[in-house]
Formats: C-alpha cells, sequence, structure tokens
C-alpha cells in the first residue's frame, strides 16, 4: 500500500471513528464539557441544550452555570470547575439547578502531562433526579409514617434511646406517652377504613403541635401514637399535654366527607428511670398501663404502677400456659354438693374445674376462666368440662341410682356458640342421663350482651327440660323485674349478700325480699358461700331452698361425692 492509500485509510478510519463518537455522544443524555487547557479552547458535547439555556464558546462562559445553580450548590460548582487549580485529577459533586427540581451529578476530570501541566479537562452533568427522589422518598420513609408524617416506631425508639442518654448523663427523668384511639375498630366499621384512615391523620396532625426539641411525637401504629418528653417540666409537663389533649377531644373531627367524628383516647404512661432505663421497656410499660387505662373506660389516663405490671406478666405467663394445658388437657374437676335446706338432702352438685400448674401451683378459675374467655381457649376447655362432668355423673347414676341434679358453669363464649345447644344435647344424650338431672348456670353479664339471642337459646334448652340457673345473683343488675321473661328455674344469691345478711339490716331486707319475690315467680332460691350455722338457720327461717357453702361442704373430688351419696341411699 503506497502513502496516499494508508493516508486515505487512516482518514477513513478517523471519520468512522468519529462519527462512533459522535454517535454515542448524541445519543447519551449526560452534556459534557470539554477544554483544552493548553490552547485555551472550550466546547460541549451532547445534550448541552437539555441542562443549560447558554452557549458555552470561551472558558469565562461557564459562568454561566453558576446562575443557572441554586444558591446552596454554588461553593461545590467553584471547587469542581477549580480543580485543576487544586491539582486533582478527578472529584465529583451533586448539585441543584433553580428550577428546584432537577438534581445533577457533576464530575471532573482533570489529564496532566509527564511535568504535571493540566493539558484536558472534562466536565461530565448527569440528571440524577430520579434517583435522588427515589432515594429521598426511602429516607423519609426509614424515619417517618406515610400516613400521618410524623415520626415512625423505628425512628421514635431511637430519638427516644437518644433522651434516655442525655437523661442519664443530666439526671433527668423522660417520659414516654402511648395513647390508643378508644373502640377504634367502631369507627372502621361504622365509617369505612378510608375515614378511619383520616381519623388517625387528623389526631397525629394535632398531636404534631407538641413538637419540640425535647419533644419527640410519633405513629407508632393503626390507631396508637407516642410521645416522648425530655425532662418534662413547665409547658411539656405530662399534665398540660394530657389536658390539652383532652380538651381538644371535647370538640369533635370533621372528616372530608362532611362526617363528624367525636374521638375519646386511652394514655398509658411511664416514666425512665422509674418504670425502665430501656426505651423498649419503657415503651413496653406505657402500652401495657395504656391497656389498663381502657378498663376504666374511655378518655383515661393511667401512669405506670409495678402491681399492673406484675399483674399483666401474671396473665401473660397464665395465658401461654393456659394454651398448653388445654392441649395436654392438665385439668381435673372438683364437685361442690347443694342440699335442700329442709332436712339437708343431697340436692345436687356444682362442677368446679381446677387447674394444677406444672410446677404444682393452683391456680384459681377467678384468674384463668377470664383470661381463657379472652383468648377462645375456653371452648374446648368448657366442652372438656361438659364431657368429663357428664361422664362422671353417668357413673354414680349408674352405679347408686341416686338422682340429683348436676350444675354446670358456662361461660357466655359458649352460650354465643352457634352449635352450643347442639353440642349439650349430643353430649347429654352420649351418656344417656335425663335432661332434667341437668342444670346450666348462667350469669348476668351473659345476658347483657346479648339478650335476645340467649334467651331463645335458653327457651329451647328448657323445652327439653333442662334446668337454667341464674348465677352470682346480686352482683350485677339485680333487676327482679326483667326476671319474669327469663327462662329460668334457679336462682343462686351470690356469697357477697350471705357474708353480711346477718350484720347489715339493709342486706338483711334485700335478702328477704328477693326471696319472697323469686318464690312467688316459681322460681328456687339457692344461697351461696354459706359458712356458718347461723346463716344457715337464718336462710332456713326466710325460706331459702336449698345452700352450698364451706359450712356443709367445700368442693371435692368425685370419689367424696361418692361417699356423700352413699350417706343419702
Ligand atoms: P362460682 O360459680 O360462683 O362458684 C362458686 C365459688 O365459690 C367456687 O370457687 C367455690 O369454691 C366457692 N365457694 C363455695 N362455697 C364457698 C364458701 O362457703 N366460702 C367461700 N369463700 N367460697 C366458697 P372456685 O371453685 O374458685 O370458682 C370460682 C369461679 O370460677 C366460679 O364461681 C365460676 O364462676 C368459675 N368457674 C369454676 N369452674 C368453672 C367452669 O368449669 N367453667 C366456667 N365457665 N367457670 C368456672
Ligand atoms: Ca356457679
Ligand atoms: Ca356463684
Amino acid at each position: 500500500m503506497d502513502d496516499s492509500c494508508q493516508i486515505k485509510a487512516e482518514y477513513a478510519q478517523l471519520k468512522s471513528n468519529e462519527k462512533m463518537y459522535r454517535l454515542i455522544c448524541d445519543t447519551s443524555d449526560r452534556a459534557y464539557v470539554y477544554q483544552n487547557l493548553l490552547e485555551n479552547t472550550i466546547s460541549t458535547v451532547s445534550n448541552w441544550q437539555y441542562f443549560f439555556d447558554f452557549e458555552v464558546r470561551k472558558e469565562k462562559d461557564l459562568a454561566g452555570i453558576f446562575n443557572a445553580v441554586e444558591p446552596d450548590s454554588k461553593n461545590v460548582l467553584r471547587e469542581i470547575l477549580s480543580l485543576e487549580k487544586k491539582g486533582m485529577e478527578n472529584d465529583s459533586a451533586i448539585i441543584k439547578l433553580r428550577d428546584g427540581k432537577t438534581w445533577i451529578e457533576l464530575s471532573a476530570t482533570v489529564i496532566y502531562d509527564k511535568k504535571r501541566r493540566p493539558t484536558d479537562k472534562i466536565l461530565c452533568f448527569n440528571d440524577i433526579t430520579k434517583v435522588k427522589n427515589a432515594h429521598d422518598e426511602l429516607t423519609y420513609m426509614a424515619y417517618y409514617d406515610i400516613l400521618t408524617g410524623l415520626y415512625n416506631r423505628n425512628y421514635f425508639v431511637r430519638l427516644l434511646a437518644g433522651f434516655i442518654r442525655d437523661a442519664e448523663k443530666e439526671n433527668n427523668i423522660v417520659t414516654v406517652m402511648f395513647i390508643n384511639i378508644d373502640d377504634f375498630r367502631k369507627i372502621n366499621d361504622a365509617f369505612g377504613m378510608v375515614i378511619g384512615d383520616e381519623v388517625v391523620q387528623q389526631l397525629g396532625q394535632f398531636l404534631a403541635d407538641f413538637k419540640s426539641d425535647n419533644v419527640v411525637v410519633s405513629h407508632f401504629n393503626a390507631d396508637s401514637y407516642c410521645i416522648a418528653v425530655n425532662n418534662p417540666i413547665g409547658h411539656r409537663s405530662i399534665d398540660i399535654i394530657t389536658e390539652t389533649i383532652y380538651d381538644r377531644l371535647k370538640w369533635p373531627f370533621y372528616m372530608s366527607n362532611q362526617q363528624e367524628i367525636v374521638l375519646s383516647v386511652s394514655i398509658g404512661i411511664a416514666e425512665y428511670p422509674e418504670a425502665s432505663t430501656s426505651p423498649l421497656e419503657l415503651i413496653n410499660c406505657a402500652e401495657i398501663v395504656m391497656f389498663k387505662a381502657k378498663t376504666l373506660g374511655t378518655n383515661k389516663v393511667q401512669f405506670f404502677d409495678a402491681p399492673i405490671l406484675s399483674d399483666y406478666l401474671q396473665n401473660i405467663s397464665i395465658e401461654n400456659k393456659l394454651k398448653a394445658a388445654v392441649f395436654s388437657q392438665n385439668f381435673t374437676l372438683d364437685f361442690q354438693p347443694q342440699y335442700s335446706i329442709q332436712g339437708k338432702k343431697l340436692r345436687g352438685v356444682e362442677t368446679l374445674i381446677r387447674w394444677r400448674d406444672y410446677d404444682g401451683k393452683m391456680i384459681s378459675p377467678i384468674k384463668f376462666i377470664p383470661i381463657a374467655e379472652k383468648n377462645g381457649t375456653i371452648v374446648p376447655i368448657g366442652a372438656w368440662v361438659m364431657e368429663e362432668s357428664l361422664r362422671t355423673y353417668a357413673e354414680w347414676r349408674k352405679i347408686y341410682n341416686y338422682p340429683m341434679i348436676l350444675s354446670l358453669n358456662i361461660s357466655a363464649i359458649q352460650y354465643a356458640q352457634d352449635d352450643f345447644i347442639k353440642q349439650v344435647i349430643e353430649a347429654i344424650d352420649r351418656y344417656g342421663i335425663n335432661y332434667e338431672e341437668i342444670e346450666l348456670e348462667i350469669t348476668e353479664s351473659v345476658l347483657i350482651n346479648d339478650f335476645k339471642d340467649i334467651t331463645d337459646k335458653l327457651h329451647i334448652l328448657r323445652q327439653y327440660g333442662i334446668r337454667i340457673s341464674l348465677d352470682d345473683f346480686g352482683t350485677g343488675y339485680s333487676s327482679l323485674s326483667y326476671l319474669k321473661g327469663l327462662p329460668i328455674t334457679t336462682l343462686k344469691i351470690d356469697k357477697s349478700f350471705i357474708d353480711t345478711v346477718l350484720s347489715d339490716e339493709n342486706t338483711k331486707v334485700i335478702t328477704e325480699s328477693i326471696i319472697y319475690m323469686v318464690k312467688k315467680l316459681g322460681f328456687e332460691t339457692i344461697a351461696e358461700g354459706v359458712e356458718t350455722e347461723e346463716q344457715y338457720t337464718y336462710l332456713e327461717s326466710i325460706g331459702c331452698d336449698g345452700i352450698q357453702g364451706y359450712y356443709l361442704n367445700q368442693p371435692m373430688p368425685a370419689q367424696d361425692i361418692e361417699k356423700k351419696v352413699l350417706c343419702h341411699l
């Protein structure tokens, strides 16, 4: 190949390369500035117009960039543009344009010759707005709750930990308030979840007003908020905060659909260092006492108190053990005899459940039945009690042929089950027991929640001949007037009456009139918790039909009942 051919070939190659580079540049969405520092020339390449509306022909034209960026970006820009003056090879920074939206990553590269003289410089502008926004959103989500704009749970815990560290050094206290909307489920059910969210949002906005250097407000979860107050004194004292909250709650919140909603909240309060020194535990304590506040009604405040915590922990432990006990059917039954007052004839027995914990401790049904009712384990427990009592009673009946009345305590949850009647009838039939020998006890509280449904069920049970006994009479509403419509056969006068019937004139009058009226209605009366002969004699004199109590017998295991039955044969 001769020289001219070679030149032609090289030229063609060059052209092709240039085309390639130009294409690459033209299709790039970045913009470049190329500066030949030795020849003092400058040119822009690629997408310059996308970023800036001025031309760069001389180095001084670069000053136009200063006008195009936000004031905060000017310093970093100056640094990058004078990179070669510091002898640096490359650097980059993020700058923001004056439009307030566009974020640019600006990088600069300077090329030096062997004598360390800068020869070329390239600036590259890259639009990173999308990436930056996504990143900002992630950062936001890491700290804030989207719904309310308040701090989220995680960040709240971190800030609280900071308060506690400071308080440790300065010997301060830090207070955590756990705030929960009362009956939030009802709001959701009545108005829908969108309005529910709006309620959470609006209350959150109101609580946000407490924010300051020493007060952190967070949306903790669904309908709960946590406020941490560092050194709660003066205008940020807890009294003032709770008062401000309850003052606001006197007025309704106005929803976007014109709905007015009046809210109430329960507040639990725990303090560092009294309740705990750990942020998570402190929040936990505040939450636990908040639950206690709920049991006191609505719009209630409860301060941390060690017995509340130990009660709560005990209940949790009972609840956990209870699940295991149900699984292994780790219960037994005692039976307490009931006698007719005339002649002290054995009328029947009341079944009472017993639970011995794995470490040998007895746990009273007064403690665990309410927990079992809350977590639903009362259903299998109640079914077991029924099955076991009927099985035992059927055995006695077969051996001794002494008809009695077997009384069973039935929880509201059991009565509410759709197939309750079917279960009862099937169980009684399984053991071939007469319906008339079975008595189901019910407390007034069961009737309050669902009067119609329960009384309907009681009527059906009565039609079979099953007896119904109203337990603990006198502790609930005890209105004699509603007794009339109730399909009951027996009324059990609560122990609290019997305890004072001899010493308190009022109780005496009430007990006598209860017995008088109840007999008129045709029900049988049984006095519970009879402990002394005097009580017995008195109850006999006023016409009570039956007694149950330590005076005659404590609850006892099945084999001891057999001995009692033998005495009556
Ligand atoms: P209750 O139905 O009112 O049962 C009577 C309670 O009073 C029993 O307590 C009994 O041991 C106690 N008692 C009886 N006579 C006397 C007395 O003369 N003096 C004193 N101080 N106490 C007396 P217990 O066995 O601890 O049961 C407590 C409660 O637990 C029961 O009260 C009942 O509400 C509930 N319960 C017991 N077993 C069951 C069950 O199988 N199912 C359900 N749902 N509840 C049960
Ligand atoms: Ca009872
Ligand atoms: Ca009772």
